[in-house]
Protein backbone atom coordinates (compact mmCIF):
# COMPACT_ATOMS: atom_id res chain seq x y z
CA UNK A 1 0.00 0.00 0.00
CA UNK A 2 1.54 3.19 -1.37
CA UNK A 3 0.06 6.42 -0.72
CA UNK A 4 1.63 9.60 -2.74
CA UNK A 5 0.34 12.94 -2.65
CA UNK A 6 1.45 15.98 -4.76
CA UNK A 7 2.42 19.33 -3.87
CA UNK A 8 0.84 21.10 -6.00
CA UNK A 9 -0.25 25.41 -5.84
CA UNK A 10 -3.54 24.44 -6.48
CA UNK A 11 -4.00 22.53 -3.64
CA UNK A 12 -2.56 23.99 -0.47
CA UNK A 13 -2.89 20.61 1.23
CA UNK A 14 -1.52 18.49 -1.40
CA UNK A 15 -3.14 16.62 -4.25
CA UNK A 16 -3.54 12.66 -3.39
CA UNK A 17 -2.36 10.60 -6.67
CA UNK A 18 -2.93 7.42 -7.33
CA UNK A 19 0.25 5.18 -6.98
CA UNK A 20 -0.68 2.64 -9.40
CA UNK A 21 -0.79 5.14 -12.53
CA UNK A 22 1.44 7.20 -14.51
CA UNK A 23 1.53 10.56 -12.18
CA UNK A 24 5.36 11.91 -13.89
CA UNK A 25 6.54 13.28 -17.53
CA UNK A 26 8.71 10.86 -18.91
CA UNK A 27 11.17 14.00 -19.25
CA UNK A 28 11.34 14.90 -15.75
CA UNK A 29 14.95 15.61 -14.66
CA UNK A 30 14.66 13.21 -11.71
CA UNK A 31 13.96 10.30 -14.14
CA UNK A 32 15.90 11.41 -16.93
CA UNK A 33 19.33 12.42 -14.60
CA UNK A 34 18.67 11.68 -11.21
CA UNK A 35 18.47 15.12 -10.51
CA UNK A 36 16.17 16.09 -7.66
CA UNK A 37 17.02 15.84 -3.36
CA UNK A 38 14.87 13.53 -1.10
CA UNK A 39 14.33 12.35 2.49
CA UNK A 40 13.19 9.33 4.03
CA UNK A 41 11.56 9.74 7.20
CA UNK A 42 10.14 7.05 10.08
CA UNK A 43 6.39 7.68 11.48
CA UNK A 44 4.98 6.16 14.03
CA UNK A 45 2.01 5.71 14.99
CA UNK A 46 0.56 8.53 12.21
CA UNK A 47 3.24 11.05 13.86
CA UNK A 48 6.46 12.08 12.00
CA UNK A 49 10.03 11.47 13.52
CA UNK A 50 12.68 14.48 13.37
CA UNK A 51 10.38 16.06 10.73
CA UNK A 52 11.87 19.39 11.89
CA UNK A 53 15.33 18.15 11.16
CA UNK A 54 14.25 16.11 7.77
CA UNK A 55 12.82 19.34 6.17
CA UNK A 56 16.17 21.28 7.08
CA UNK A 57 17.94 19.20 5.98
CA UNK A 58 16.15 18.88 2.45
CA UNK A 59 16.47 22.40 2.15
CA UNK A 60 19.97 22.37 2.31
CA UNK A 61 20.18 19.55 -0.09
CA UNK A 62 18.26 21.45 -2.73
CA UNK A 63 20.19 24.75 -2.00
CA UNK A 64 23.51 22.76 -2.41
CA UNK A 65 22.13 21.73 -6.16
CA UNK A 66 20.23 25.20 -6.51
CA UNK A 67 17.36 23.39 -6.67
CA UNK A 68 14.08 25.56 -5.29
CA UNK A 69 11.54 23.53 -4.00
CA UNK A 70 8.46 24.59 -1.92
CA UNK A 71 8.73 25.84 1.47
CA UNK A 72 8.03 24.16 4.64
CA UNK A 73 4.46 24.21 5.47
CA UNK A 74 3.86 23.10 1.99
CA UNK A 75 5.72 19.61 2.55
CA UNK A 76 4.11 19.54 6.48
CA UNK A 77 0.61 20.01 4.62
CA UNK A 78 1.09 17.37 1.91
CA UNK A 79 2.77 14.95 4.89
CA UNK A 80 0.27 15.31 6.93
CA UNK A 81 -2.59 14.60 4.16
CA UNK A 82 -0.41 11.59 3.20
CA UNK A 83 -0.29 10.14 6.35
CA UNK A 84 -4.00 10.33 7.04
CA UNK A 85 -4.83 8.88 3.45
CA UNK A 86 -2.87 5.79 4.73
CA UNK A 87 -3.97 5.46 8.40
CA UNK A 88 -7.52 5.47 6.36
CA UNK A 89 -6.80 3.30 3.69
CA UNK A 90 -3.81 0.81 4.85
CA UNK A 91 -5.02 -2.46 6.09
CA UNK A 92 -3.92 -3.76 9.14
CA UNK A 93 -0.10 -5.39 8.96
CA UNK A 94 -0.11 -8.87 8.93
CA UNK A 95 0.32 -10.41 12.73
CA UNK A 96 4.47 -11.31 11.77
CA UNK A 97 4.98 -7.79 10.58
CA UNK A 98 3.24 -6.24 13.77
CA UNK A 99 4.99 -8.09 15.63
CA UNK A 100 7.77 -7.66 14.09
CA UNK A 101 7.76 -3.87 13.86
CA UNK A 102 6.23 -3.30 17.30
CA UNK A 103 4.39 -0.45 16.55
CA UNK A 104 2.27 0.91 13.88
CA UNK A 105 5.00 2.59 11.88
CA UNK A 106 5.35 3.38 8.46
CA UNK A 107 8.20 5.43 5.88
CA UNK A 108 7.56 8.41 4.68
CA UNK A 109 9.14 9.59 1.80
CA UNK A 110 9.89 13.43 0.68
CA UNK A 111 10.76 13.86 -2.82
CA UNK A 112 11.56 16.75 -5.50
CA UNK A 113 13.15 16.94 -8.66
CA UNK A 114 14.12 19.69 -11.42
CA UNK A 115 10.92 18.80 -12.89
CA UNK A 116 10.22 18.54 -16.78
CA UNK A 117 13.31 19.40 -19.12
CA UNK A 118 12.41 23.43 -20.20
CA UNK A 119 9.32 23.54 -17.03
CA UNK A 120 11.40 25.30 -14.91
CA UNK A 121 8.96 23.80 -11.75
CA UNK A 122 10.20 21.65 -9.51
CA UNK A 123 8.46 17.93 -9.34
CA UNK A 124 7.51 17.33 -5.46
CA UNK A 125 5.67 14.68 -3.68
CA UNK A 126 5.32 12.54 -0.70
CA UNK A 127 4.85 9.37 -0.67
CA UNK A 128 3.72 6.95 2.84
CA UNK A 129 4.45 2.68 2.49
CA UNK A 130 5.10 0.15 4.50
CA UNK A 131 8.39 -0.31 6.37
CA UNK A 132 10.78 -3.22 5.18
CA UNK A 133 10.22 -5.86 7.90
CA UNK A 134 13.97 -6.75 7.26
CA UNK A 135 14.85 -3.45 9.15
CA UNK A 136 12.92 -4.87 11.91
CA UNK A 137 15.62 -8.22 11.52
CA UNK A 138 18.69 -5.86 11.35
CA UNK A 139 18.15 -4.23 14.41
CA UNK A 140 17.81 -7.66 16.11
CA UNK A 141 20.17 -10.01 14.59
CA UNK A 142 23.10 -7.71 13.34
CA UNK A 143 24.92 -6.88 10.29
CA UNK A 144 27.75 -8.60 8.27
CA UNK A 145 29.56 -5.60 6.54
CA UNK A 146 32.15 -4.91 4.02
CA UNK A 147 34.59 -2.19 3.73
CA UNK A 148 34.37 -0.85 0.20
CA UNK A 149 36.80 1.82 -1.47
CA UNK A 150 34.70 5.40 -2.50
CA UNK A 151 37.44 6.09 -4.61
CA UNK A 152 37.90 9.79 -3.54
CA UNK A 153 39.99 11.09 -0.65
CA UNK A 154 38.26 12.51 2.64
CA UNK A 155 39.65 16.30 1.48
CA UNK A 156 37.66 16.18 -1.60
CA UNK A 157 34.20 17.56 -1.01
CA UNK A 158 35.65 21.37 -0.27
CA UNK A 159 37.58 20.70 -3.13
CA UNK A 160 34.74 20.25 -5.87
CA UNK A 161 31.35 21.57 -4.58
CA UNK A 162 30.24 20.24 -7.95
CA UNK A 163 30.29 16.34 -6.68
CA UNK A 164 26.85 17.47 -4.35
CA UNK A 165 28.63 15.34 -1.34
CA UNK A 166 26.94 15.98 2.02
CA UNK A 167 23.42 16.46 -0.16
CA UNK A 168 20.96 13.87 -0.04
CA UNK A 169 20.59 13.29 -4.08
CA UNK A 170 18.53 11.08 -5.65
CA UNK A 171 21.09 9.95 -7.45
CA UNK A 172 21.66 6.41 -5.41
CA UNK A 173 22.43 4.25 -8.05
CA UNK A 174 26.40 3.99 -6.77
CA UNK A 175 24.75 3.25 -3.39
CA UNK A 176 22.08 0.50 -4.48
CA UNK A 177 25.71 -0.74 -6.74
CA UNK A 178 27.59 -1.26 -3.47
CA UNK A 179 25.05 -2.90 -1.52
CA UNK A 180 24.73 -5.39 -4.24
CA UNK A 181 28.00 -6.29 -4.65
CA UNK A 182 28.20 -6.64 -1.01
CA UNK A 183 25.10 -9.03 -1.08
CA UNK A 184 26.84 -11.16 -3.86
CA UNK A 185 29.79 -11.66 -1.62
CA UNK A 186 27.35 -12.93 1.65
CA UNK A 187 27.41 -9.42 3.65
CA UNK A 188 24.40 -7.73 4.71
CA UNK A 189 25.89 -4.17 4.13
CA UNK A 190 28.70 -1.72 3.38
CA UNK A 191 30.81 1.04 4.82
CA UNK A 192 32.91 3.36 2.67
CA UNK A 193 36.06 4.27 2.53
CA UNK A 194 37.78 7.10 1.41
CA UNK A 195 40.71 6.61 -0.93
CA UNK A 196 43.06 7.86 2.14
CA UNK A 197 41.61 5.44 3.96
CA UNK A 198 39.27 7.23 6.05
CA UNK A 199 35.87 5.52 7.45
CA UNK A 200 33.11 7.38 5.60
CA UNK A 201 29.59 6.01 5.83
CA UNK A 202 27.03 3.61 5.10
CA UNK A 203 25.37 3.64 1.70
CA UNK A 204 22.40 4.25 3.24
CA UNK A 205 23.23 4.75 6.99
CA UNK A 206 25.97 6.66 9.36
CA UNK A 207 28.45 4.84 10.99
CA UNK A 208 29.11 4.87 14.43
CA UNK A 209 31.63 3.47 17.37
CA UNK A 210 31.45 3.00 21.02
CA UNK A 211 34.63 2.57 23.05
CA UNK A 212 34.39 1.49 26.84
CA UNK A 213 37.11 1.84 29.31
CA UNK A 214 37.63 1.55 33.11
CA UNK A 215 40.94 3.26 33.74
CA UNK A 216 40.46 4.65 37.42
CA UNK A 217 37.75 2.17 38.25
CA UNK A 218 35.39 4.90 36.46
CA UNK A 219 33.76 3.76 33.72
CA UNK A 220 34.13 5.77 30.44
CA UNK A 221 31.81 5.56 27.85
CA UNK A 222 32.93 7.05 24.49
CA UNK A 223 31.11 7.22 21.18
CA UNK A 224 32.53 8.29 17.80
CA UNK A 225 31.26 9.22 14.62
CA UNK A 226 32.75 9.96 11.53
CA UNK A 227 34.05 13.57 10.78
CA UNK A 228 31.61 15.72 8.18
CA UNK A 229 34.04 17.47 6.64
CA UNK A 230 34.78 14.28 4.96
CA UNK A 231 31.78 14.54 2.56
CA UNK A 232 29.12 12.14 3.93
CA UNK A 233 25.70 12.96 5.07
CA UNK A 234 24.69 14.57 8.40
CA UNK A 235 22.73 11.86 9.71
CA UNK A 236 19.52 13.14 11.43
CA UNK A 237 19.51 9.86 13.78
CA UNK A 238 23.14 10.07 15.09
CA UNK A 239 22.41 13.49 15.78
CA UNK A 240 19.57 12.67 17.78
CA UNK A 241 20.99 9.90 19.02
CA UNK A 242 24.38 12.15 20.41
CA UNK A 243 22.52 14.79 22.17
CA UNK A 244 20.05 11.97 24.00
CA UNK A 245 23.76 10.10 24.74
CA UNK A 246 25.35 13.30 26.05
CA UNK A 247 22.63 13.52 28.49
CA UNK A 248 23.09 10.57 30.11
CA UNK A 249 26.56 10.78 30.78
CA UNK A 250 28.13 9.43 27.22
CA UNK A 251 31.61 11.13 26.08
CA UNK A 252 30.67 12.45 22.20
CA UNK A 253 34.04 12.88 19.32
CA UNK A 254 34.16 13.17 15.64
CA UNK A 255 36.49 11.45 13.37
CA UNK A 256 38.75 10.88 11.76
CA UNK A 257 37.72 7.14 11.72
CA UNK A 258 39.94 4.42 10.32
CA UNK A 259 39.46 0.78 9.54
CA UNK A 260 41.49 -0.16 12.30
CA UNK A 261 39.34 1.98 15.37
CA UNK A 262 36.46 0.23 13.70
CA UNK A 263 38.11 -3.15 14.28
CA UNK A 264 38.95 -2.34 18.01
CA UNK A 265 35.86 -0.67 18.73
CA UNK A 266 33.57 -2.21 21.58
CA UNK A 267 31.18 -2.02 18.97
CA UNK A 268 30.08 -0.81 15.82
CA UNK A 269 26.79 0.54 13.92
CA UNK A 270 25.32 1.57 11.37
CA UNK A 271 22.21 4.21 11.91
CA UNK A 272 19.95 5.86 10.20
CA UNK A 273 16.16 7.39 9.97
CA UNK A 274 14.29 3.69 9.48
CA UNK A 275 17.22 1.22 10.45
CA UNK A 276 17.42 3.01 13.61
CA UNK A 277 20.23 1.23 15.21
CA UNK A 278 21.81 -1.94 13.86
CA UNK A 279 24.87 -3.54 15.43
CA UNK A 280 27.66 -4.82 13.10
CA UNK A 281 28.79 -8.12 14.28
CA UNK A 282 31.91 -8.60 11.53
CA UNK A 283 33.56 -6.10 9.00
CA UNK A 284 35.52 -8.40 6.56
CA UNK A 285 34.50 -11.13 8.31
CA UNK A 286 36.68 -10.09 11.76
CA UNK A 287 34.15 -9.80 15.02
CA UNK A 288 33.43 -6.66 16.41
CA UNK A 289 33.78 -6.71 20.51
CA UNK A 290 31.74 -9.50 21.64
CA UNK A 291 27.87 -10.53 21.43
CA UNK A 292 27.68 -9.67 24.94
CA UNK A 293 28.52 -6.60 25.18
CA UNK A 294 27.11 -5.85 20.86
CA UNK A 295 24.52 -6.43 22.89
CA UNK A 296 24.61 -5.00 25.86
CA UNK A 297 25.16 -1.33 24.21
CA UNK A 298 23.27 -1.84 21.64
CA UNK A 299 20.24 -2.20 24.57
CA UNK A 300 21.35 0.67 26.03
CA UNK A 301 21.85 3.31 22.90
CA UNK A 302 18.16 2.07 21.85
CA UNK A 303 16.64 3.13 24.54
CA UNK A 304 18.06 6.18 24.15
CA UNK A 305 17.35 6.58 20.81
CA UNK A 306 13.58 5.58 21.18
CA UNK A 307 13.49 8.30 23.82
CA UNK A 308 14.45 10.92 20.61
CA UNK A 309 11.58 8.98 19.07
N1 LIG B 1 24.18 8.46 5.12
C1 LIG B 1 23.53 8.16 3.96
C2 LIG B 1 24.32 8.07 2.70
C3 LIG B 1 22.14 7.94 3.96
O1 LIG B 1 21.51 7.65 2.82
C4 LIG B 1 21.44 8.00 5.20
C5 LIG B 1 20.00 7.76 5.25
O2 LIG B 1 19.37 7.40 4.31
C6 LIG B 1 22.15 8.30 6.36
C7 LIG B 1 23.51 8.53 6.30
C8 LIG B 1 21.44 8.37 7.69
O3 LIG B 1 20.62 9.52 7.75
P1 LIG B 1 19.37 9.61 8.71
O4 LIG B 1 19.83 9.20 10.07
O5 LIG B 1 19.01 11.05 8.67
O6 LIG B 1 18.32 8.71 8.18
Amino acid sequence: MTVLVFLDPAHPAGRLADAASPAILATDQGVTRGDGVFESMLAINGVPRKIQAHLDRLAVSAQIMDLAIPAADLWQGAITTALTAYADTSPQASDAVASALAEDQCVVRLIATRGPEGANAPTAWVQVSAVSPALAEQRAKGLDVLLLDRGYDSDLAARAPWLLMGAKTLSYAVNMAALRHAHKLGADDVIFTSGDSLVLEGPTSSVLLAHISDDSGVPVKRLITPHLDTGILPGTTQGALFAAAKAAGWELGYGPVTPADLLDADAVWLISSMRLLAPVNTIDGAEIGTRDIRERLSAELSALLAQTL
